[in-house]
């Protein structure tokens, strides 16, 4: 046996799980070597075959449970297994919610270095169900209709879909009307293989306040068969329907917009409420999926950012002014950065619609309008960043450290990328007070997480 590798392909040893992966497996050692066997819980003693022994890691199967944990239970969406859109559906939320809460801790210890840092337990739904208020399902076809759902995990194989449990009840709806009214139009799904047919994904966006819907159809072309027909249908068959458009992706790649939209009937936009604060949402703008777990996140972001009504405020990667906005009612002034253009589109209409009028946006990358907004004389007294999975980019951390706002409120979905952001803002002086995750993706292993941060006294 292999000194560094404890194990063999196709060895069955008996484990003890310690842990979860950040895609849900579960992680067992061997001598402190580290095997990620999927379905395995923390806590559970169990027989494993051993699939792949690699230098530094392995994986495995499941062979029998001796001992199951606690937490366990079972999933209640029959294609849990299938789909891997959810990950943690076999473990109580409970269960849940304090594997994310251990997945931040150990994270920002290993990663961040950060000791003892304050990191208190998730702040988790009452009903964690039906909380997706987007859906976008890939089609393809059977037996000559078309069909939408998901891949089938590791493969490109559509399975279709009646209904998602995590999703809103209205975005299934919509989606299965808009596969029906297609198929019956004579609609082809997209061929990845071939690089034909007409429609490759249905987005739906539901707003859970206004009860507005808006449908994106990608096709791979402009054309689309009986357009006006599928139109007029759908909108006499879904009640709430506010905006169709269409979004053309000729390219070859799995990517699911391209850079072509328009709207085939209705508005440009549809509307939501956050709390009191109004939002128009196009279709290429981020919205963040859980509405009801967003106004948790942004209002504790606002207590982080304790602002008086004297502060200058920066909102880096502010989509359409979600935060800018809630920030503003209580700040001097506040300025959003962000790089796409319909966002802040939506950022401007946003203010207006809510009659703020001290929020500006400008539209560009983050680590490069703010070093140079910096380098013409302007300063803020706090600043919010809120980037995607791969964190803030190191100019602009730089500009934060040479800028020296009094306080940055760190929002981040990927605690790997803020564990390391927040080392470099500790070592350019910032102490880390104290972090709040937020659980705004039940069933999946996703962790998003508020942090605040201070200047040090000596900096
Ligand atoms: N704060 C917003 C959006 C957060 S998502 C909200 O809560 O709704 C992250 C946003 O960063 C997205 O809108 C994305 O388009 C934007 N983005 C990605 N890279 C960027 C960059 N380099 N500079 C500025 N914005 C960026």
């Amino acid at each position: 046996m292999n000194k560094t590798v404890p194990v063999q392909k196709n060895d069955y040893i008996d484990v003890v799980f310690e842990d979860l992966t950040h895609e849900g497996a579960g992680v067992a050692k061997v001598d402190g070597y580290p095997l990620f066997v999927p379905n395995g819980l923390p806590g559970e003693k169990a027989k494993i075959k051993v699939i792949k022994a690699n230098k530094g890691y392995g994986f495995g199967r499941l062979i029998e449970t001796y001992e199951e944990s606690p937490d366990r239970v079972e999933a209640p969406c029959p294609i849990y297994k299938e789909c891997g859109g959810c990950q943690l559906q076999h473990l109580s939320y409970d269960g849940q919610l304090k594997a994310k809460e251990k997945q931040v801790r150990d994270v920002l210890t290993r990663i961040g270095k950060l000791e003892n840092v304050k990191v208190h337990p998730v702040l988790g739904m009452k009903d964690p169900w039906r909380y997706r208020n987007k859906a976008q399902v890939p089609v393809g076809e059977h037996e000559g209709g078309l069909i939408g759902g998901f891949y089938q995990q590791r493969t490109h194989q559509i399975i279709d879909m009646k209904e998602c449990i995590i999703q809103q009840e209205k975005n299934d709806e919509v989606v299965q009307a808009v596969k029906e009214i297609c198929s019956r139009y004579g609609v082809r799904a997209y061929d990845e293989g071939r690089n034909k047919g007409d429609l490759r994904h249905i987005m739906a966006r539901y707003g859970l306040v206004t009860g507005e819907v808006m449908i994106v159809l990608v096709t791979r072309t402009k054309d689309l068969p009986n357009k006006n027909k599928i139109v007029e249908e759908i909108i006499s068959r879904i009640q709430g329907v506010k905006s169709i458009c269409q979004n053309v992706n000729s390219k070859k790649t799995n990517v699911i917009f391209g850079d072509e939209t328009k709207v085939l009937w209705g508005e440009e936009v549809i509307y939501d409420f956050i709390g009191d604060t109004k939002f128009a949402i196009s279709a290429r703008s981020f919205y963040q999926v859980n509405p009801e777990q967003t106004k948790v996140l942004y209002e504790k972001a606002l207590e982080y950012a304790d602002l008086s009504g004297e502060e200058n405020v920066i909102d880096a990667y502010c989509g359409i002014g979600t935060i800018s906005l809630f920030l503003a009612r209580k700040a001097k002034r506040v300025f959003g950065v962000e790089i796409v253009p319909e966002a802040i589109e939506d950022a401007k209409r946003n203010a207006e619609l809510n009659g703020i009028t001290n929020a500006e946006f400008a539209v560009g990358e983050a680590e490069i309008v703010i070093p140079k907004w910096y380098s013409e004389g302007n300063t803020a007294d706090v600043l919010v960043v809120d980037p995607p999975r791969k964190g803030c980019d190191e100019a602009l951390l730089q500009t934060i450290i040479d800028m020296k706002p009094k306080k940055v409120v760190y929002v981040s979905c990927n605690p790997g990328t803020l564990a390391r952001d927040l080392r470099i803002l500790e070592d350019g002086g910032y102490q880390t007070v104290e972090v709040q995750p937020v659980d705004m993706f039940p069933m999946t292993m996703h962790v998003e997480a508020v942090t605040k941060l201070e200047l040090k006294s000596n900096h």
